[in-house]
């Protein structure tokens, strides 16, 4: 497969300025304003798309509420509900490669890795076109003279607000499963990456997605973003990002009480004891914490290791890390690309400074790459500070924390010790303590011998401030309904 771009995303992207999609009609900004987009792998300006704001907001929900009471919607079958979900998954597999790219220029991933990330997107759309046929309500033992039965509604208007690592990714886990349950969609894309979203829009538009059923309003978080979470018209809010932000999301839709999803951040450990295979957790490790550069909420951004074994495991983990290939997200050879921005670079690189001024020791990486764009080494330090910030707080970049335990309560006490709770891992070859420590973990999800597995079948999200409610599987579909209990006198 060919590894440069090609002209369709290069054409796309430096066109003509991005809009909004409301009602099913591309739109400026009302205001007029409108933003430019960054290639990481350069720092230059490549793109330009429409700022919408509380305005834009206001209308896209008009638009979306317009589309949820349509009989075009309303009345749509949960069959043809999932025929139309399959249209889409089509559109995105014709224009996989196309999307990949633009989502690799847009925020640096590895152009391998964006399509993989695209091909789950189309995989998600089949998979939840699986389940708009099988919404099903029970029948409950009432009283003998009684009839008690429920229905799964649609909730109504979703507002969607998405990060910048894997946008469509991201937007797909929501706006999918909020189709099957025939719910009305307003997305946000992250300032940093709108691009893909405005192609996918235009694709659901050729796959027949009816006008207002998905509207995508770009633009900043402040802006458009805290107009989504606060918005009267919104019965539902699903939002993917910072723990930070997410607190705020979740005060703002206090004023109509919305049903609220978050998917926030972690600090997920991974716990290798000594009768680990230790080549197996390194390599798995390190991929683990350098992913799309470490800008992901599961990143194994902890590594608690047995102290019998900890220099063994961290000369194997520096010399896994060493060799990532490191380079322009469009090489074929390209594992780690750039960090998605200049905020990102100063972050991450600020992480490096405060590691070594707490005194954390430094295995490897810790610098900066000499070239343009927002590159960093992949970086490992140890300590055994539980106090120190680069253990605590998430740092969002290629860093991990190697952390030596003596005992199995141990490393359960220093896994656990963190405000965070979405992923975690343990490494062993002795099954009783797998499955205890799997039980005994806060975590979301627990990964035994692996690591960053994710299927679309299996619930997704995380304990303490790693989010509230699920995703995935068919908790979504109870995430995207209203639940009613129908009482029906019989005599
Ligand atoms: P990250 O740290 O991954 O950039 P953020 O939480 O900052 O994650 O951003 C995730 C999404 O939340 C983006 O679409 C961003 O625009 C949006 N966002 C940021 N601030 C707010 C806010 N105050 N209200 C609503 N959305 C916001």
């Amino acid at each position: 497969m060919a590894t440069t771009l090609d002209g369709r995303a290069d054409a796309f992207i430096g066109g003509t300025p991005k809009r909004l999609l409301i009602g099913g009609e591309w739109r400026a900004a009302r205001s007029g304003e409108s933003f430019e987009t960054i290639d990481p792998a350069t720092g230059q300006v490549h793109g330009e798309a429409a700022a919408g704001d509380a305005a834009d907001v206001d209308a896209a929900v008009a638009a979306a509420r317009a589309a949820f009471e349509a009989p075009a919607w309303s009345g749509m079958s949960p069959h043809d509900r999932s025929r139309l979900l399959l249209r889409i998954a089509d559109a995105v597999e014709a224009n996989a490669e196309e999307l990949a790219q633009i989502e690799s220029r847009d925020n640096g991933a590895p152009l391998s890795i964006a399509r993989a990330l695209v091909a789950g997107v189309a995989e998600t759309f089949v998979y939840y076109a699986g389940w708009a046929t099988k919404i099903y309500g029970e029948t409950n033992p009432s009283a003998a003279g009684m009839l008690n039965y429920t229905l799964r509604e649609p909730i109504g208007v979703c507002g969607h607000i998405v990060p910048w690592n894997g946008p469509l990714g991201s937007a797909a886990w929501k706006i999918a499963p909020a189709l099957a349950c025939g719910n009305t969609v307003v997305l946000k894309p992250a300032e940093q990456t709108p691009l893909s979203s405005v192609r996918f829009g235009e694709l659901l538009m050729d796959a027949g997605v009816p006008a207002g059923v998905v509207n995508i309003v770009t633009g900043f978080g402040e802006t458009a973003g805290a107009a989504i979470a606060a918005h009267p018209g919104i019965d539902k809010v699903g939002f993917t990002g910072s723990t930070e932000v997410g607190k705020k999301i979740l005060i703002a839709s206090a004023g109509n009480l919305k049903r609220v999803t978050l998917e926030l951040g972690g600090k997920s450990p991974n716990i290798v004891f000594a009768d680990a295979d230790l080549d197996a957790a390194a390599a798995t490790t390190a991929q683990g914490f350098c992913f799309l550069s470490g800008q992901i909420c599961v990143a194994a951004s902890r590594v608690l290791v047995h102290r019998s074994i900890h220099d063994d495991f961290a000369a194997r983990l520096a010399a896994q890390v060493r060799a990532i290939p490191i380079g322009q997200p469009d090489a074929a050879a390209t594992m780690m690309g750039p960090l998605v921005s200049r905020e990102q670079f100063d972050r991450v690189t600020g992480y490096f400074d405060i590691g070594r001024a707490d005194g954390a020791t430094l295995v490897a990486g810790g610098h900066a790459l000499d070239r343009p764009g927002y590159f960093v080494e992949p970086t490992i330090f140890s300590t055994g500070d539980s106090g120190m910030r680069i253990v605590r707080e998430e740092v969002f970049g290629p860093v991990t924390i190697l952390i030596p335990f003596d005992d199995e309560g141990e490393a359960l006490r220093i896994a656990n010790d963190t405000e965070f709770g979405l992923a975690a891992a343990v490494w062993t070859r002795d099954l009783g303590r797998a499955h205890r420590v799997a039980r005994a973990l806060k975590a979301g999800t627990v990964w035994i011998n692996t690591y960053l597995h994710v299927d679309l079948i299996s619930p997704f999200g995380g304990y303490k401030q790693s989010g509230i409610g699920r995703e995935l599987g068919r908790h979504s579909i109870d995430a995207y309904t209203e639940l009613k209990s129908v009482y029906a006198k019989l005599d």
